[in-house]
C-alpha cells in the first residue's frame, strides 16, 4: 500500500525565501566584518546561518550540512559549552518576557579543533504572533582574543597584587634574616672582647660569628642572583666537567654540613660514570648546594642522597630526603619567589624563600626542567635535567690551572693589588704567616711599575674592582711585560661568568671574595715549583 499526504506550503516556503533574501542582502553588507549572522524562525524552529557563522568556528557550511538534516536551535546549542548553555536560555526567557530590549550573551563555542572560543551571541525577536515572538535576527562576534586579554590582565593583576603581599611579607622576613645574623655577629663580638671569656669560649663565638657572616653572604648572593635573574641578564657559561669528579666534591662539602641523625649519601656512587660533560658548572653546583641545603633544613632524622642517571639526551640528577615533606598544595608555589610553606618568621629553618626559584630559572635557562614529588612526613625528591652533552676529551677547567706550575718558590715574592685596606691586611697576615714577602699596591697602573721594576715578584694576587683600570687590564698588561706569571684574580663581584672574565684576560686562577685562608693558600699552591 502506498499512503500519501500532501500539505500546502506556498505560504511558509515564500516566508522563508523572503527571510533568505533578507539574510544575504545583510550578509553582503557584514561579509567584510568576519561577523556570524543569523535568523531564526522560532515557531518552526528554522534558522539561517551566512557563511562566517561556521567559518568562524572553524567549519564549513558543508560540515554542518552533512550533520543537520536543517539548521535549528540545536545547530547552534550543540556547540555551546555546557556552562553557557543555562545563560542562553535565561537571556532568551527574559527577552521573550520582554524584560530586557535585546538578547545578549558571551558564551564559549567549540571549534573544529575542539578548543573552546568566545562569541558574543546578540539578537532582538523582530516578529511576534501576539505575545509569541515568532521571529529573531542576530549577529555572532568573535570576541575570544578580548576575553582571553581580560582572562590574562585579570590574572597579572592577581599576580601583581599577589606579588605586592608577597614582597612585604618577603621584606619583613627578610629583615629578620638579616638581623639574626646580624645580631650573633655584633652579640658573640662584644662577648669575645670581655676579659672573663676563656679560650674555649672565644673559638666557639669565633665559630658562631664565622657561620653568621656566611649566612649574610649567602643573604646578598640570594639576591644578587633573583636581581639577574629578573632583569635577565643570566649567561650560561659551558666548561668541561667530570661526572665523578662533580659528585666528589658535592660529597666533600656537604659531608659535615649534615646532622648526626642523618646520612649523606651519593647513590650508587661508583656507577656514577667517570664521564666529561659540557654543562656550566657553577651554576650546577649551586642548584645541588640549594637543594641538599635544603634537604639538610628539613630533614631531622633518615638519609639525604643524591645521584644521575642519563636519559637519552638529557642527563637527570636528584636529591632526595626523608624530611618533613611538603604538601601537595605548596608543591607548585615553592618554585615562586619569595614563597615558603612556612613564612612566619617564627620559625626555626630560616631563609629567604629565593633559592628554589633561583635553581629553578637556572635549570630552565640551561635547557633542562626541575620538578619535585613529595608526600607529607615522607619526604621530598627534587629531580632535575640539563642537556646531556658528552665530550671526548678529557680538560677540565680545573685540571688546565692545575697544571699551571710556574717557577714561584714557596717563601717567594707576591704582589697584592688590592685598594681595600682590610681585604689587603687579611691576605698579608696569611702571606707572611706562610713565609712570603709582600708588595702592596693599591692601583692598577702601580701594580704595572712594580711588575716592570721588581723582577723578583714571583706571583700577583689581583683585586678586580680598582680605583683606576680594572683589575682585568692590568693583568693583560702584566702578561705581556711577564707572560709566565701567575695572577690570581680575586673578586668581590662573585657573580657567576667572573670567573670566565678572569680567565679569558690570562688570570690563571679565581677567588671569590670573601676568601679564606684555605681557599688563598690551596690556590697558591697550584703554582709552586712542581718540586715544591
Ligand atoms: P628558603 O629555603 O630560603 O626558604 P627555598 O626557595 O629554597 O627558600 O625553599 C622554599 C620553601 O620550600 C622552603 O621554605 C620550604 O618550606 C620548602 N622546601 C624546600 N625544600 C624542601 C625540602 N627538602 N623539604 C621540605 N620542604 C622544603
Amino acid at each position: 500500500m502506498i499512503l500519501a499526504s500532501a500539505k500546502d506550503i506556498t505560504e511558509e516556503a515564500g516566508i522563508e525565501a523572503e527571510l533568505r533574501d533578507n539574510m544575504f542582502g545583510l550578509d553582503a553588507a557584514v561579509n567584510g566584518t568576519g561577523m556570524g549572522l543569523w535568523d531564526w524562525d522560532i515557531q518552526n524552529d528554522n534558522l539561517i546561518l551566512n557563511d562566517n557563522w561556521f567559518e568562524m568556528l572553524g567549519f564549513t557550511r558543508k560540515d554542518f550540512e552533512k550533520r543537520y538534516e536543517k539548521f535549528c536551535y540545536n545547530t547552534f546549542a550543540d556547540y555551546v559549552h555546557p556552562d553557557d548553555i543555562i545563560k542562553v536560555e535565561k537571556k532568551l526567557k527574559s527577552h521573550y518576557a520582554r524584560e530586557i530590549d535585546y538578547y545578549r550573551v558571551e558564551v564559549r563555542m567549540k571549534t573544529s579543533d575542539n578548543q573552546w572560543k568566545w562569541i558574543l551571541a546578540a539578537g532582538k525577536v523582530c516578529e511576534w504572533s501576539g505575545e509569541k515572538p515568532r521571529r529573531m535576527v542576530g549577529i555572532h562576534t568573535d570576541i575570544d582574543y578580548r576575553v582571553k586579554m581580560e582572562e590574562k590582565l585579570k590574572e597579572a593583576i592577581r599576580r601583581a597584587e599577589e606579588s605586592d603581599k608577597l614582597k612585604s611579607a618577603f621584606l619583613a622576613n627578610m629583615s629578620h634574616e638579616i638581623r639574626t645574623p646580624m645580631n650573633g655577629i655584633i652579640g658573640f663580638m662584644d662577648l669575645m672582647e670581655s676579659p672573663d671569656t676563656t679560650e674555649a669560649q672565644r673559638k666557639e663565638y669565633s665559630e658562631i660569628i664565622r657561620s653568621s657572616s656566611r649566612r649574610l653572604l649567602d643573604i646578598v648572593n640570594d639576591l644578587i642572583n633573583i636581581s639577574k635573574i629578573e632583569s635577565g641578564q643570566i649567561e650560561i657559561q659551558e666548561s668541561v666537567v667530570n661526572l665523578k669528579n662533580l659528585f666528589n666534591e658535592i660529597s666533600v662539602q656537604f659531608a659535615h654540613i649534615i646532622e648526626e641523625e642523618v646520612r649523606f649519601e651519593i647513590k650508587g656512587a661508583d656507577k656514577i660514570p667517570d664521564e666529561n660533560i659540557l654543562v656550566d658548572h657553577s651554576k650546577l653546583y649551586q642548584v645541588f648546594t640549594n637543594l641538599i641545603s635544603n634537604a639538610a633544613k628539613f630533614t631531622s632524622q633518615g638519609e639525604i642522597s643524591t645521584g644521575c642517571s642519563t636519559k637519552s639526551d638529557m642527563i637527570e640528577f636528584y636529591v632526595k630526603d626523608t624530611g618533613e615533606g611538603i604538601d601537595p598544595v605548596y608543591q607548585e608555589v615553592i618554585f615562586d619567589r619569595f614563597r615558603q610553606v612556612d613564612a612566619r618568621p617564627s620559625r626555626l629553618t630560616g631563609g629567604t624563600g629565593l633559592g628554589l626559584s633561583i635553581c629553578k630559572a637556572y635549570i630552565e635557562k640551561m635547557g633542562g626542567k626541575m620538578w619535585l614529588k613529595s608526600e607529607k612526613g615522607e619526604g621530598s625528591t627534587f629531580y632535575f635535567t640539563v642537556p646531556y652533552k658528552p665530550v671526548e676529551h678529557i680538560e677540565s677547567d680545573v685540571e688546565t690551572i692545575k697544571d699551571k706550575r710556574s717557577n714561584f718558590k714557596k717563601g717567594g715574592v707576591i704582589l697584592i693589588v688590592e685598594d681595600e685596606l682590610y681585604n689587603y691586611l687579611f691576605a698579608e697576615y696569611v702571606l707572611k704567616d706562610h713565609g712570603y714577602r709582600i708588595i702592596h699596591s693599591e692601583s692598577g697602573q702601580k701594580a704595572i711599575e712594580y711588575i716592570r721594576l721588581y723582577p723578583e715578584i714571583g706571583l700577583v694576587i689581583m683585586d678586580i674592582r680598582l680605583p683606576d683600570i680594572s683589575g682585568y687590564e692590568v693583568t693583560r698588561e702584566i702578561k705581556l711585560l711577564r707572560p709566565d706569571m701567575p695572577v690570581i684574580a680575586l673578586t668581590a663581584l662573585a657573580l657567576s661568568g667572573d670567573r670566565e672574565s678572569a680567565l679569558a684576560a690570562g688570570c690563571d686562577d679565581y677567588l671569590k671574595k670573601p676568601i679564606t685562608k684555605e681557599k688563598l693558600l690551596e690556590s697558591l699552591s697550584y703554582f709552586l715549583e712542581r718540586s715544591e
